[in-house]
């Protein structure tokens, strides 16, 4: 668990994959902005709060079936964790 906070950086928002962003310089309005060497593409932390809803809870559902708990999601994809929770609420029900 420990090891795991160590980690900076977030999953990334267009392929969801994990390991693979890094700081990309900050962008507009000062907010960080990440690389994915994955998939080549750049994005911002933001993102997760305009929109994509679908996408994160995709992410989401996929990093429970990893076995993440609520909080090392709400770290690993910068969402506060009370709207982490209520999307598990969401899976949960669907
Ligand atoms: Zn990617």
């Amino acid at each position: 668990m420990n090891s795991y906070f160590k980690k900076a950086t977030p999953i990334c928002h267009h392929c969801g994959e994990y390991d693979c962003t890094k700081k990309h310089g900050i962008g507009k309005a000062g907010i960080q902005r990440y690389y994915c060497i994955n998939c080549r593409k750049t994005f911002q932390t933001t993102y997760v709060y305009k929109g994509k809803e679908v996408n994160i809870a995709a992410q989401i559902e996929r990093l429970l079936e990893q076995h993440h708990t609520p909080e090392q999601i709400s770290f690993e994809m910068q969402i506060r964790l009370s709207r982490v929770e209520a999307y598990i609420k969401q899976l949960e029900n669907a």
